[in-house]
């Protein structure tokens, strides 16, 4: 390598996956298989994954029911107008119930609403999910050391630093605040592999105070970096990857020449 310095810097490259389907794809086979006609799953009101789950059903000819933290709106906002416009079944739970969604006796009152269903967990994680997620990258074209991803609930990170080579390692930027979510990614890459990868980590400064929270100096961020690349960033995941990979660059995390992939998780 006789580059300059200046061509020597960390190199960011833009992978552009949306990362729902990928979490979806081994869930429908499952139910499938299982003989399942609906499935049901949990979310609040602006999830991706309530979305993804109400298009896929439809795709694939499940019913969709889902369950959603907090009181019913009208007008539905955009997400949920959408799920409902493919056939999903909306029911809204006060967020003390919702916080008993893992519960038995929570599954047991909603077999009792619907019948049998195939759960999907809220937010999509589960071992099949990471499954799917493990397929990224290999599907990246470029050679490359670094792999980074906005963290929610942890099942895309646990994939996709599952489905890494020898020598690339992944990043993971928690978009929530409270330090949890090691434990988590941890524990869904145990489930689906029966051992935790040592290829990974979770940055933790860049959640700028929570699950959806935007500060101007964020906004400003993602403006400026959407304007300059051509496409929308979205603010509650996409942004504080690209912040943080943007911050830890300035500061001198990256050997020179790293090759670093951020995955745009919008699609
Ligand atoms: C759901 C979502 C994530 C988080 O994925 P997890 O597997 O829950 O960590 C990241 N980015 C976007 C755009 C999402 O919709």
């Amino acid at each position: 390598m006789n580059g300059t310095p200046d061509e020597r810097r960390p190199e960011l490259i833009l992978h552009f996956d949306n990362n729902k389907p990928r979490k979806l794809k081994y869930n429908l086979a499952k139910a499938r298989r299982a003989g399942a006609t609906r499935l049901l799953t949990f979310g609040g009101a602006y999830s991706n994954h309530i979305r993804a789950v109400a298009a896929a059903g439809r795709a694939e000819g499940f019913k969709t029911i889902g369950v959603i933290r907090g009181e019913p709106h009208e007008p539905l906002n955009e997400s949920l107008a959408f799920a409902k416009s493919q056939g999903m079944h909306l029911m809204y739970v006060d967020r003390e119930t919702y916080r008993t969604k893992k519960s038995n006796n929570m599954r047991r009152f909603l077999e009792s609403c619907f019948g049998d269903f195939y759960l999907i967990p809220e937010g999509g994680s589960n071992p099949a999910a990471v499954k799917g997620c493990a397929e990224l990258p290999q599907e990246i074209a470029e050679p490359f050391d670094v792999i980074c991803c906005p963290v929610g609930t942890g099942g895309t990170l646990a994939g996709i630093a599952a489905g890494l080579g020898p020598g690339q390692r992944a990043i993971g930027f928690a978009t929530l605040k409270g330090g949890f979510l090691t434990k988590e990614v941890a524990e869904l890459q145990r489930q689906a592999y029966q051992r935790v990868f040592d290829n990974w980590h979770i940055e933790d400064d860049f959640h700028f105070g929570g699950y959806a929270k935007v500060p101007p100096e964020l906004d400003a961020f993602a403006a400026k970096f959407g304007e300059e690349q051509g496409f929308e960033v979205d603010r509650i995941y996409v942004a504080k990857m690209l912040y943080g990979i943007t911050d830890m660059i300035e500061a001198g995390k990256f050997e020179p020449g790293t090759r670093i992939v951020a995955v745009i998780t919008t699609g």
